[in-house]
């Protein structure tokens, strides 16, 4: 027999697939790591366990505990399934920008989801982090992660997902390229492959346009894509790895999402897009010898009503990219 006692042991390895439609024609190979094969569907499990694992190594978490996440979704979903295995209950606090269906995924787990509203200050006290910070107060045996300034954040990539990419590239990757949401991806797994490269691997951040980390004294403006971007920058994010921050639009992001599912068969969300858009660009201007790896951090389920709905993306006046003419996108 071959089977796993527990759903954690399914958590990270992987894989890498190669982006043969989408990268066609550009000079050096581009590979996905397609994160929502975790068993919660996104790289955010793999944070997840090492959190509470520390919570309860140094006694702030004590079984019939609760825990506590300001979370877009993804953190709270692995969350919900480290709470499951391990007895806790779990309350979080969401933007209320973030797609339903991925608010439902969190209570269909059987967690408790407090909607805050997107546009406030994170100061504000209405903010999804401050309303989190107060349910930690006022609830007992509460523990708050915080996935923005806890060490095993980008300690899991560090320890995971960088040497999992240069194991799985055989050392021959040139190029990694993430998302930056907490930052807790492209500070691990970037700090991890420029050690072990010794600084020859060149980590690309992409950002969406109206976040500060690619351009921290302009405006801080909303946008759609959800999980990345800052309007501040936070502890989990290390500024000294990524060697460059490529940003990217919504209309970019949203459209190459939707060409990853229907040239890729990738189903996965905006910041998949997002990254993805920022590798391409990276591979127009490399060499055969190069091999860049995208992380792709979390699967198309939660934006059904929103990126893969034909009306929304209409609404919003994202359908003018020739690069966008699946036939169902010229009916409209
Ligand atoms: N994309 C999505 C959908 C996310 O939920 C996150 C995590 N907030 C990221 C990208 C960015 O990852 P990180 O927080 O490690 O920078």
């Amino acid at each position: 027999m071959h089977y796993q006692n527990s759903l954690l042991e399914l958590i990270g390895n992987t894989p890498l697939v190669r982006l043969k439609r989408v990268a066609a024609g550009l000079p050096a190979t581009v590979l996905a790591k397609v994160e929502y094969l975790n068993p919660g569907g996104s790289v955010k499990d793999r944070i997840a366990v090492r959190m509470v694992e520390a919570a309860e190594a140094d006694g702030r978490l004590r079984p019939g505990g609760t825990i506590i996440e300001p979370t877009s979704g993804n953190t709270g979903v692995g969350l919900a399934i480290v709470a499951q295995e391990k007895g806790y209950r779990c309350l979080f606090t969401c933007p209320d920008k973030v797609a339903a269906d991925k608010i439902r995924v969190l209570r269909a787990y059987g967690a408790t989801v407090v909607i805050c509203p997107a546009t406030v200050p994170v100061d504000d006290p209405r903010s999804y982090r401050s309303v989190a910070a107060r349910l930690e107060r006022e609830t007992q045996g509460a523990v708050l992660l915080d996935q923005y300034s806890h060490p095993e954040n980008p300690r899991s990539h560090y320890l995971g997902t960088g040497p999992e990419l240069w194991r799985q590239t055989d050392g021959r990757i040139t190029h990694f390229v993430a998302g930056i949401g907490t930052g807790g991806t492209i500070s691990g797994a970037g700090a991890y492959l420029k050690k072990v490269s010794h600084g020859r691997v060149r980590i690309i951040g992409a950002d969406p346009e109206g976040s500060i980390y690619s351009d921290p004294e302009g405006p801080v403006r909303p946008y759609l894509l959800e999980g990345v971007g800052q309007p501040q920058l936070p502890r989990s994010y290390d500024p000294t790895v990524p060697d460059e921050i490529i940003r990217v639009s919504d209309h970019e992001a949203i459209t190459m999402t939707r060409r990853l599912a229907r040239e890729e068969a990738l189903l996965t969300g905006g910041s998949c897009g997002m990254a993805a858009v920022a590798a391409l660009r990276v591979a127009e201007r490399l060499t055969p010898d190069d091999l860049v790896v995208v992380l792709l951090p979390d699967s198309g389920r939660g934006y059904l009503a929103k990126i893969f709905d034909d009306q929304w993306v209409a609404r919003l006046g994202l359908f003018d990219d020739p690069a966008d003419t699946g036939p169902r996108l010229r009916e409209l």
